[in-house]
């Protein structure tokens, strides 16, 4: 009797979920038992930051507190009581904690909660922990695409999971899977750009990074796919302004990279969308939610909502009759976190005891939060050494990835033969709203240590120093609404001085300049043009006759045909990150060789839209009246200081099957004087289709070091899943038939050169 008395006690204690020898499954078993409903639904609760919300307290009259982007919905909430509730157990997460000393106090606070409970804490570290201060600032996601390089993104991301982790922080709200198509969503440059493959491959190298496996480790954090789904094509332009598209396109452009995401990278959280899809708001779209992300495509991770997005199912959607029935609506199609705010958890409590939601929706919520919990190891361990954070965050191998990512997403989008400068005793003049601040850090960034950024004037000038060039600078002020007559008269003077001017044009994504934001979330654009008087100033400048090489800025894009055809070069060097400056004088001078190529069509004017690559075929059979039906710049292009002769693809067999895919090689020489990197693209097309199919599409890239008088060979293994699309009957599927394959350095039909291939039988997939 004893030795089975000691056998159970043993038992027990090895049942407890503070062991590491029981399994993650086990450890979660053993504490929801131990759980009471309210205790349940509290780790589906969020707030934002108690610094946060202090900082709109301190700052703001009572009156204008209630409309706080914290406090907006909730009159009467005060941090000092969210402090209480996160003792007492009744709080899961946190977002935007964004000091170390506060995640530490979060995370004392929580263990004084009777289950001792820590806190998982998430944070919008979209390219590097930028809300962070003193953080790596990676170039913004639309930069990071323009590399074409999975595998460096991959490295950013790894790297920012580490930042975040030294930091306190453990769950990134990213990667941004928006298939973007409407190019005036101010978020456009949170986006990976047009392209579903492409967008795909970017967000499985960001998720693989941040979560490697499973998120196990002290080095590694969740990842949360968002925002499902469609917001990249809003009916207005503006951000949560409804989505109105067919089920193809659904599931052939918005859901693939979130179906990959699920698939090839076990991505465990996902946060929906503010904007309705089809009619129905996302955060309560079940058949989405439930139907195709769980059951359909096997998603195992937990779902949060967007910020207040629960609330606004009632007060913005109006498809609820209060909170309450918003929160039923929410939770029962698969809502399993609400992203900030009180009431949240009461009413499921309510919806449980009242049989209106089941109890086994919130133990699977539950059960999730907790899962990643104990992965994170945050029940062995939720503090940070605030001594340890500057040994890991800005290291020297975060700013080279930094760097490389910058100089690889860089974009020339028009070269005279003016670039790459020469050096000569040049006098450089530099000007223009973007030269000289933080623009280049992008969109979710606090403002950064000054030390820490290089910004475009302060990269000319130090390389400027070692060509032995002089450089001379007028300050316009940084944002082009501001720009005077005089400013213009005295740029256009000293721009007549100087050999060259190098004007730094472009938008502005500042969060910590709320109402000088030009671009960014909620900052969106009924134009492609430049903001304010900037193409008055280039105007006058231009008119001096001198050479002018205009460097844009942004994260958003600027569609300025008459500027472009009268400069000598255009660069875009998006939102390139803490070291941009450094990287586009490094391309201005020739150190770097540009190989960025655009991850998404550069329209003329925003009456083009939506215009996109990879369009249906009668898309263009006829014709605007006023404006020619091209692009102002194709999908996939970029140039560079020297030039790629490319050689007509050959594939190793005539036929695909599902067994054996086929090698496309094509040879690439680099013909000109410069070593460099080429992204060599391959697209397909299928010729005849039951339902109408895009006249071209990605389906492979390669990014290649070519030396000059170097050719290259090559080569792409395309198995049949590339050939396949939603047929008639919406069947995943390759149909027999042929199909053109075209490899090229762009989507642009001049850049490309084909060869064909046959599939002789239907071939279904899942
Ligand atoms: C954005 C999300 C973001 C959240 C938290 C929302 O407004 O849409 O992308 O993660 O705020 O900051």
């Amino acid at each position: 009797l004893l030795s089975s008395c000691k056998e159970s006690k043993k038992d027990q204690k090895d049942l407890d979920y503070w062991s590491t020898k029981l399994s993650t499954e086990e450890r979660v078993a053993d504490l929801m038992s131990k759980m009471t409903l309210e205790e349940k639904v509290a780790q589906m609760v969020q707030y934002v930051g108690l610094e946060h919300m202090k900082t709109a307290e301190n700052n703001v009259s009572a009156e204008d507190l209630e409309t706080s982007d914290a406090h907006a919905f909730y009159p009467g909430l005060h941090s000092n009581d969210v402090a209480e509730m996160t003792k007492r157990g009744e709080i899961g997460s946190f977002l935007h904690v964004l000091t170390t000393k506060e995640a530490n106090y979060l995370q004392t606070l929580a263990r004084e909660s009777r289950l001792k409970i820590p806190v998982i804490i998430g944070i919008d570290a979209i390219h590097g922990n930028g809300l962070f201060s003193g953080a790596t600032i990676y170039p913004s996601p639309i930069t990071m695409a323009a590399t074409w390089d999975d595998d460096l993104a991959y490295k950013a991301s790894a790297e920012t999971a580490l930042e975040m982790r030294a930091t306190g922080t453990h769950w990134a709200f990213t990667p941004n899977i928006d298939v973007l198509r409407d190019p005036r969503w101010g978020r456009t440059g949170e986006t990976f750009g047009e392209d579903p493959y492409l967008v795909g491959n970017m967000g499985v190298a960001t998720i693989n990074g941040l979560q490697s496996e499973d998120f196990s480790g002290s080095d590694k954090v969740v990842a949360c796919v968002k925002h499902l789904i469609g917001g990249g094509q809003p009916i207005t332009g503006i951000n949560a302004s409804p989505i109105d598209v067919s089920k193809r396109t659904l599931l052939e452009v918005y859901l693939r990279p979130f179906k990959r995401a699920v698939k090839e990278a076990n991505i465990y959280s996902i946060m929906t969308a503010h904007n309705e899809l089809n009619g129905v708001p996302c955060h309560m779209e079940k058949n989405l939610m439930t139907n195709i992300m769980r059951d359909e495509y096997g998603f195992k991770g937990f779902y949060v909502s967007d910020w207040n997005d629960v609330r606004r199912i009632d007060i913005w959607h109006h498809v609820a009759t209060d909170f309450k029935d918003a929160v039923r609506l929410s939770v029962d199609a698969g809502m399993d976190m609400n992203m900030h705010g009180p009431l949240f958890a009461d009413y499921v409590v309510e919806l449980v005891n009242e049989g209106k939601l089941s109890q086994a929706r919130v133990d699977e919520a539950c059960a999730k939060i907790l899962e990643a919990k104990f992965r994170l190891g945050l029940f062995e361990n939720p503090f940070i050494e605030e001594s340890k954070v500057a040994e890991q965050v800005f290291t020297t191998k975060h700013q080279n990835t930094s760097l490389e990512q910058a100089r690889r997403g860089i974009t020339l989008l028009k070269n005279d033969g003016v670039l790459p400068l020469k050096a000569s005793k040049k006098k450089i003049f530099v000007v223009g709203p973007n030269a000289n601040n933080q623009t280049t850090l992008g969109d979710w960034v606090s403002s950064q240590p000054e030390e820490n950024t290089i910004t475009i004037l302060e990269g000319i000038q130090d390389l400027a120093k070692e060509k032995g060039d002089q450089v001379s600078f007028y300050d316009v002020g940084e944002y082009g609404l501001e720009i005077t007559d005089t400013q213009i008269a005295k740029s256009a003077s000293y721009a007549k001085q100087s050999d060259v001017t190098v004007m730094v044009l472009g938008e502005n994504s500042f969060r910590h300049e709320w109402d000088k934001k030009t671009t960014g979330e909620n900052m969106d654009r009924s134009t492609l043009k430049l903001s304010g008087r900037q193409i008055e100033l280039a105007k006058a400048i231009i008119k001096t006759g001198k050479p002018v090489v205009v460097v844009y800025v942004n994260g958003s894009i600027i569609a300025e045909e008459w500027l472009e055809e009268n400069v000598s070069a255009v660069v875009e060097a998006w939102e390139p990150g803490s070291f941009g400056g450094q990287a586009v004088a490094e391309v201005l001078y020739g150190n770097v060789n540009p190989s960025g190529k655009l991850p998404l069509t550069i329209p003329r004017s925003v009456g083009q839209i939506q215009m996109i690559y990879n369009h249906k075929p009668t898309a263009y059979i006829h014709k605007y009246y006023n404006e020619s039906k091209t692009p102002l710049h194709p999908f996939g292009f970029g140039l560079s200081y020297t030039n790629y002769t490319y050689g007509t693809p050959k594939v190793s067999s005539d036929v695909v099957t599902k067994e054996a895919p086929v090698t496309v090689s094509v040879s690439v020489t680099n013909s000109g004087n410069y070593d460099g990197e080429e992204v060599v693209q391959l697209y397909i097309r299928d010729e005849v289709s039951s339902v109408t199919r895009p006249v071209k599409e990605l389906k492979k890239y390669k990014r290649v070091a070519i030396a000059a008088g170097e050719t290259k060979e090559i080569t792409f293994e395309l198995g049949a899943e590339s050939l396949a699309f939603y047929d008639f009957n919406f069947d995943y599927c390759v149909e027999p038939g042929n199909f053109t394959i075209l490899t090229g350095s762009s989507s642009a039909d001049k850049d490309l050169q084909s060869v064909q291939l046959r599939v002789d039988e239907k071939i279904m997939f899942n």
